[in-house]
């Protein structure tokens, strides 16, 4: 059984059809999901459906909706989470990181990440970073912080050498559906120059559909052709990949 490392299962996409949908994966392999943490509008609904699949969850605010009350959000972030401590299914802190598509929040997006950062490390927990066009700004303050548990860079494409750099930093790869697109080469190649031990495998449902897709949302069942992809390209047995990215899974996230 293998987890998808990040799914945002408690969104409204998945509000019809959850129950099914669970079934359907511990049928195909997929055990469960780790659900991150967007926004304090969401961690209410976040955390119940958590609690209900008994999902390993993290706590956090994602760079998009950094915005102008973020101070405050920060706030309640410290407290959420001060509030779960004693609860084995949070695992991590997250998603928070850079996102330079959206640039209009630059500065706000430093103090929150940083704020996150500070968290991860003053609770000793691993960090799941979102990091889109911002590798080296994210590579800077990861090396100011050096996280005792490192964490997960979550949705990763990028070369070879800023793979190496995370992995030094203690981070795994999170391999999602990105690696399904045909050209896909930097990611391609990443995933063939590093050992499996570098990588867990996601989703990101219900976004990051692959481009061939006639899907209207993505699921944690697209786990299976990913880990199909990865095989492929280490010209290894499916089988022996999949254990090896559950063992990389359980080398940072403590479940
Ligand atoms: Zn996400």
């Amino acid at each position: 059984m293998l987890i998808d490392s990040h799914a945002h299962i408690d969104f409204p996409e998945f509000d019809v059809d959850r129950d099914a949908l669970f079934e359907q994966m511990k049928r195909s392999g997929i055990s469960n999901v780790l659900i991150p943490g967007v926004s304090p509008a969401h961690w209410q609904k976040q955390l119940s459906i958590a609690k209900k699949y008994q999902s390993p969850f993290a706590l956090g605010i994602h760079p998009w909706y950094v915005n102008e009350t973020f101070e405050k959000d920060i706030v309640e972030l410290k407290k959420i989470i001060k509030q779960h401590l004693d609860n084995d299914s949070m695992v991590a802190i997250g998603e928070c990181g850079l996102d330079k598509i959206k640039s209009a929040n630059w500065a706000q997006q430093i103090s929150a990440f940083e704020a996150q950062l500070q968290l991860a490390a003053e609770y000793q927990m691993p960090l799941i970073v979102h990091s889109v066009r911002a590798h080296g700004e994210v590579l800077t303050l990861l090396e100011k912080y050096k996280l005792p548990k490192g964490g997960i860079v979550h949705g990763f494409y990028g070369s070879v050498e800023v793979a190496k750099q995370y992995v030094k930093l203690g981070f795994k790869l999170g391999i999602g559906g990105l690696i399904l697109n045909s050209d896909a080469n930097k990611l391609h190649r990443a995933v063939q120059n590093l050992p499996i031990s570098s990588f867990v495998v996601e989703t990101d449902s219900p976004s990051m559909l692959p481009k061939n897709s006639d899907q209207s949302r993505n699921t944690p069942l697209l786990i299976n052709e990913i880990v199909t992809k990865i095989a492929v390209l280490h010209a290894k047995p499916a089988v022996l990949i999949r254990e090896q990215l559950s063992s990389s899974f359980s080398q940072v996230v403590d479940i």
